[in-house]
C-alpha cells in the first residue's frame, strides 16, 4: 500500500592532494510516498552546529521588541468588533492580535510567553498546548461567526532567525483561510486519490507501516504518532506527528494539544543536542469534512545557518526556485538519535 522509492546516485571525483585518488560520494533522491515530491539526501555531514550567544541576541533585540509585555498592547493592532469584539484575545501571559503583515484576510500573531527569549527546550508541553489552544479559541470564534475564511485553520511557528523569524520573542502565526497553501492542497488531493484507489486512509497506513518497520518511527504520545519523514524538506530531517482521530485543527481536543506539546518537547530536546536552536513547525489541517481520507498532522523542521557568521540561510536556489530539498543525513540515522527521547520513562 505504501511504497518507498529512491534512486541511488554516485559522484566520482579525483583528489589532487592525494595523487588524483578516486573518491566516490553517494547521494540519494527519494520520493514522498504520498505526493511524489522529490527530496535529496546528500552533502553528508555530522549534524553538529554551534549555538549562538542567546543572551546577546536577547539584549540586542529586547529594547524595540513589539511583543514584550510593556509594549505589546500599545503597538499591536486590534481586530474590528465584527471579528473580535474585545479586539485581542488574552490568556495568562499570552496575547493574540492581528498580524500587521497579513498574507490572507484573517491572520493573527500569538505571543507564547511574557519573556523575550527562551531556548526551545524552555517551552513546557503545557505552555505549547496553551498557546495552540489560544489559537484554537480564535479559530472557534471565526467558525461561530460562519466566517467565509474559516475553512483551513493553520498555525505556523518560525522560531529564531534561521527559520525566517524577524522577531526573537516567541510567537505563533495563526491564520484561517479558504485558500489552502500548496503543500496542504497537494497532500489533500493525494490523500483523496489514495482513498479512492486503495480504499484506505493514507495517514493510518503510514502510521501502521512506519510503526511495523521501526526505521523512522519514533514513538507514540497519547493519540499522536511521531515519525521521521522518509523524504524530508529540512536539512536535518523533518518530524511528522500524525493525530489518530482528527482531520482538522478544530477536531483537536485539549488532550491532543498536550500530546502534541509533549512530543514537540522531546523532539526539541533531541535536536538541541546537535546545536539546533531554530525550527519551523506547521499545522497541516484539512477541512472538517475531510475526515474520511485525511488526518491532521504537524511537521517540525529544524533550521540552521549554513554559515553562522555570514547568516547564510539553509535555503538556496535549489530549494527556493526548484522546490528541491536537501537533507544532510539519512532520516533513519536521525531517527536513531531522536528515538531515545521518546522512551516512556523519560
Ligand atoms: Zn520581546
Amino acid at each position: 500500500m505504501i511504497s518507498l522509492q529512491a534512486i541511488d546516485k554516485e559522484t566520482v571525483l579525483l583528489n589532487p592532494v592525494k595523487d588524483m585518488a578516486v573518491r566516490k560520494i553517494p547521494s540519494q533522491i527519494r520520493f514522498d510516498p504520498l505526493t511524489g515530491r522529490s527530496a535529496r539526501i546528500c552533502h553528508f555531514m555530522k549534524l553538529k552546529w554551534e549555538m549562538p550567544d542567546l543572551a546577546r541576541l536577547a539584549s540586542e533585540s529586547q529594547a524595540n521588541c513589539p511583543f514584550c509585555p510593556e509594549r505589546v498592547e500599545a503597538i499591536t493592532p486590534c481586530f474590528p468588533p465584527q471579528i473580535l469584539p474585545e479586539g485581542r484575545l488574552k490568556r495568562n501571559d499570552m496575547i493574540l492580535f492581528p498580524n500587521l503583515a497579513p498574507y490572507d484576510s484573517i491572520g493573527a500573531v500569538a505571543t507564547m510567553a511574557a519573556s523575550h527569549i527562551a531556548p526551545m527546550t524552555a517551552f513546557s508541553a503545557e505552555r505549547m498546548a496553551a498557546a495552540f489552544d489560544l489559537a484554537m479559541e480564535f479559530f472557534r470564534r471565526l467558525e461561530a461567526l460562519d466566517h467565509p475564511e474559516a475553512v483551513y485553520h493553520l498555525v505556523n511557528w518560525n522560531y529564531m532567525p534561521p527559520a525566517g523569524s524577524s522577531v526573537i520573542h516567541p510567537h505563533l502565526q495563526v491564520f484561517a483561510t479558504s485558500s489552502a497553501p500548496n503543500l496542504v492542497r497537494q497532500e489533500l488531493e493525494a490523500s483523496r486519490r489514495f482513498k479512492d484507489e486503495q480504499g484506505a486512509i493514507y495517514w493510518e497506513k503510514l502510521v501502521e507501516f512506519e510503526a511495523a518497520r521501526k526505521e523512522r518511527y519514533l514513538g507514540r504520545v497519547g493519540r499522536t504518532h511521531w515519525i521521521m519523514s522518509y523524504a524530508p524538506m529540512g536539512v536535518a530531517g523533518d518530524v511528522i506527528a500524525v493525530v489518530e482521530d482528527a482531520a482538522c485543527t478544530l477536531d483537536l481536543s485539549s488532550d491532543h494539544l498536550l500530546d502534541l506539546g509533549r512530543g514537540l518537547r522531546r523532539v526539541m530536546q533531541a535536536y538541541e543536542q546537535t546545536g539546533i536552536y531554530s525550527f519551523n513547525m506547521n499545522f497541516f489541517s484539512g477541512r472538517r469534512q475531510d475526515g474520511d481520507y485525511y488526518r491532521f498532522h504537524l511537521v517540525f523542521s529544524p533550521r540552521t545557518f549554513f554559515n553562522q557568521t555570514l547568516g547564510t540561510t539553509d535555503i538556496g536556489a535549489l530549494r527556493n526556485l526548484y522546490n528541491e530539498t536537501l537533507c544532510m543525513a539519512f532520516p533513519e540515522e536521525i531517527a536513531t538519535m531522536l528515538r531515545p527521547y521518546f522512551d516512556e520513562d523519560r
